[in-house]
């Protein structure tokens, strides 16, 4: 059987996951993200598709689904389903477990980076592994290794960035000790920041009503997504945890960009004078505003470090590697880097 990879958006750049596998059966959407700049190109739907696999519920993941046709067969856990439009025929897949499309099987497996996030591991050509985005280093969320593929689309998003994310823990909690804001996604670092600050003895923290409603399902119920036995110390913080107030010393607030929701609702206010500070990706808008000074920025890991993708690539065993969300200048320092062959354009091979 011939396969065929095209990465339609991701590839070379911080860009909108999109990434199709066709076969002469199946045409398979991996993704449809949304723009993260305002003014973002939009990438080209591909025509008579199958089914779509959505990996976890960020913008940049799912955010395109609504240019895709109605009716679509729309695959991805209850958490990333609850984030969807309607008018979609959603297929309901666990966090870690198995489904077919066809004759294929695909796997899924926790991705450590969002809850009701995954990876899918597709059984074909030797296996294909998409992450999504992924995180080795959560204290909140489980990562679950794959099993072995020889072609890897990974989430890059970090470059070859390597500082492990404990090491910059005393930058975060030193910028918090004054009044801050942090612009998060829910369902992603705004829960794991709010455990970690409690963890050394922050209680002033306030969550807005979308980062509380997911600490709220996280305490309820584990999905396989977290950590086992988190969801109980989530219980206890649910206790201590003041009502929301502008008054806390940390406000978590979403949307991750800073401009949309409650974090750019905030930020307009004329009675809100706590500084905002970004953890994540900063788009075109926030970047230049903490070139100007205006706002702090202290990265706190979300996805792999180079020392997480090494280990990624060694458990997968891959052959071949798509490096996403991220710019590539040197392909060969990559390429001795990760000790694989690394994918800058479509693949096609047979199964
Ligand atoms: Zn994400």
């Amino acid at each position: 059987m011939t396969v065929s990879i095209e990465v339609i958006s991701g590839l070379n750049g911080k860009a909108p996951a999109a990434i199709l596998i066709a076969t002469p059966q199946q045409r398979i959407l991996l993704d449809a993200g949304g723009g993260l700049e305002p003014d973002a190109d939009l990438w080209p739907v591909p025509e008579n598709l199958d089914a779509v696999l959505l990996s976890h519920d960020h913008v940049d993941h799912i955010a395109g689904l609504e240019r895709l046709p109605p009716g679509l067969a729309v695959y991805c856990t209850k958490t990333t389903a609850q984030a969807l439009p309607a008018g979609y025929d959603i297929r309901l897949i666990p966090v870690r477990g198995q489904f077919q499309l066809a004759d294929i099987t695909v796997t899924t497996g926790s991705c450590g980076h969002a809850l009701g996030g995954v990876w899918f591991h597709l059984a074909m050509a030797g296996g294909i592994f998409y992450s999504g985005d992924i995180s080795m280093e959560s204290s909140l969320f489980h990562f679950a290794m794959p099993p072995p593929a020889q072609i890897a689309l990974v989430d890059a998003s970090y470059g070859l960035y390597d500082v492990a994310r404990h090491t910059q823990w005393d930058k975060l909690q030193s910028l918090l000790s004054l009044p801050g804001l942090c612009p998060v996604p829910p369902s992603g670092r705004a829960v794991e920041l709010a455990l970690l600050l409690a963890r050394s003895g922050r209680y002033d923290i306030a969550l807005d009503a979308p980062c509380m409603a997911m600490l709220e399902q996280m305490a309820a119920h584990n999905d396989g997504s977290l950590r086992p036995g988190v969801e109980a110390e989530l219980r206890q913080l649910l206790q201590v945890l003041l009502p929301f107030s502008l008054q806390a010393g940390v406000v978590l607030a979403a949307d991750p960009d800073g401009q949309s929701g409650m974090a750019g609702e905030l930020r307009a206010r004329s009675d809100f004078h706590h500084r905002t500070l970004f953890t994540g990706h900063l788009n075109r808008v926030a970047r230049q505003q903490w070139l100007d000074g205006e706002v702090e920025f202290c990265r706190w890991n979300v996805h792999p470090t180079l020392r997480c993708l090494q280990k990624l690539v060694a458990a997968l065993a891959c052959r071949r590697l798509f490096p996403l969300f991220t710019p590539i200048d040197d392909v060969l320092h990559w390429q001795q880097t990760l000790g694989c062959e690394i994918m800058m354009q479509s693949y096609f091979g047979t199964d």
